[in-house]
């Protein structure tokens, strides 16, 4: 029996996650072991599924060392949206988000809108030299007010 084992084996926590994911041995200026560290496989794992190893070596030769970082936050990202929403990955994320937007802003309109008439709703009470009609302005506030509690019930609902 001989007991070698384990002791000239190339050291395996050593290893990027990348090269640990692709079995094989990490060189010293290996071209992922600054972004994929030992500890997180998962990132490596979701970024060679959606865009291959070596697409990804080719990317980080061509972007400058000060902006690969990024490069490598961005794949990520995108590969996590891209496994999450495989028909839209990021664009399915920002579709929702700009939908929620117009959603919102619309809500911030009524709102806005709402106030404006209660403001001058409580301005026509106070002015008792003035005669003017309170019904259109009363009935503009209602019409508001049912807008905005059903644009809001709708964005309940949604989630
Ligand atoms: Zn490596």
């Amino acid at each position: 029996m001989k007991a070698m084992k384990g002791h000239d084996q190339p050291r395996s926590s050593s290893s990027c996650a990348a090269c640990k994911f692709l079995k094989r041995r990490c060189i010293p200026n290996c071209i992922f072991a600054p972004y994929f560290r030992s500890d997180e496989p998962k990132k490596f794992a979701k970024v060679h599924k959606v865009f291959g190893a070596s697409n990804v070596s080719k990317i980080l030769i061509e972007v400058p060392e000060e902006q690969r970082e990024d490069t490598v936050n961005s794949l990520a990202y995108e590969a996590e949206a891209r496994l999450r929403d495989p028909v839209y990955g990021c664009i399915g994320a920002i579709a929702l988000l700009q939908r929620k937007m117009v959603e919102l802003q619309h809500d911030l309109a009524i709102a806005r809108a709402r106030l404006a008439c209660y403001t001058s709703a409580n301005s026509t009470a106070r002015s008792d030299q003035l005669c003017l009609p309170p019904f259109p302005e009363l009935s503009t506030c209602t019409y508001w007010s049912d807008i905005f509690s059903q644009s809001s019930s709708e964005l309940f609902s949604r989630h």
